[in-house]
């Protein structure tokens, strides 16, 4: 069992709770808990069976009189659902459900993938371990959706209506944000990293935009994000100004003939005039990977770097060498 400082239930009202892992760092994952009359909702798995099952039984009080019946996962990275064999186990009464396009790329990096990264004896594996290195990998089985949709689908848990708003493609392919209208409170998966930094996986940046202003207008009081502590709108509203910021500077930088690597590090340099002070955030060296995603959208037939080249880009930034 995983040591119990790693998160903890936060009851944020209304039925609505939220789990908050350690620091939001990398693979720190939130997830959300909605509790109707006699049935409830789980926004999101964690990284590993551990820390799935602790977060499970942390929640077991909550759930004893409204049994768990459904599990959202809100992307396709894994430290969102590599938990639901444990939250949802095959032939069980627990059905998960994301958007077609989050199911469709669940499969793309999965568990075997990071397990084999942070067993490597090289330095790529230090870099991967000094990451990743407290999760059990080997241990998760993929438990992929059972039910998917697009655009949207209105759910109801126990009486409470629950709506299921398809914002991406932004941080990944398919980013499903949970709506709790009568609670005001909107669980928004990777579309915010409370404290962190946004990191820009799919892309285009003018939608992870567009996904702010979605958020923003459903006016929640609480805004449980992805990572890190409990936020409201204005955690929101900064990193769309950081998006915005991103895009028009790796813009400039490419009409400049600038390489996406030496852009990015000439930036890094500029984030501490940014409005938001984003070089004092967590994983700010996630701008290597962002202001790549720029350059993509500006030349499709450019190449995403591969993960270790793009992890050793953002660990560089941030001034952890591993070479
Ligand atoms: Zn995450």
């Amino acid at each position: 069992m995983s040591d119990p400082i790693d998160g903890a239930w936060n009851d944020i009202g209304e039925g609505c709770h939220a789990y908050i892992q350690r620091d939001g760092g990398w693979g720190w994952s939130n997830a959300g808990l909605i509790v109707g009359d006699g049935a409830s909702l789980l926004v999101d798995t964690l990284f590993d069976n551990r820390l799935t099952a602790a977060m499970l039984q942390a929640a077991a009080p909550l759930t004893k009189q409204s049994p768990l019946g459904t599990v959202v996962n809100t992307h396709a990275n894994g430290d969102h659902h590599f938990g639901n064999a444990v939250a949802a186990p095959h032939g069980g009464s627990v059905t998960v459900i994301a958007s077609a396009a989050c199911a469709e790329e669940m499969t793309e990096v999965g568990p075997e993938v990071l397990a084999s990264l942070t067993a490597d004896p090289t330095d790529v594996g230090d870099m991967f371990r000094a990451l990743f290195g407290e999760f059990h990998f080997e241990e998760v089985e993929l438990r992929l959706p059972d039910r998917t949709f697009s655009d949207r689908l209105e759910l109801v848990v126990g009486g409470r209506q629950v709506s299921l708003v398809e914002l991406g493609p932004a941080h990944t392919q398919g980013d499903v944000v949970v709506h709790v209208p009568d609670a005001a409170t909107v669980f928004t998966g990777d579309l915010l990293f409370n404290g962190g930094t946004p990191i820009v996986w799919a892309g285009p940046l003018s939608n992870w935009v567009a996904a702010c202003d979605a958020i923003i207008a459903l006016a929640p009081e609480v805004v449980v994000p992805g990572h890190g502590p409990l936020a409201t709108l204005d955690a929101v509203r900064d990193a769309r100004e950081y998006l915005l910021w991103v895009e028009s500077s790796a813009t400039q930088a490419h009409a400049a003939g600038i390489d996406p690597w030496d852009a990015a590090q000439q930036l890094a340099g500029e984030l501490s005039g940014t409005s938001g002070s984003w070089d004092q955030r967590g994983e700010f060296g996630r701008l290597a990977a962002n202001v790549e995603a720029v350059y993509l959208e500006l030349d499709p037939s450019a190449q995403r770097s591969d993960l270790v080249t793009l992890f050793r880009h953002m660990a560089t930034l941030e001034g952890n060498l591993f070479t």
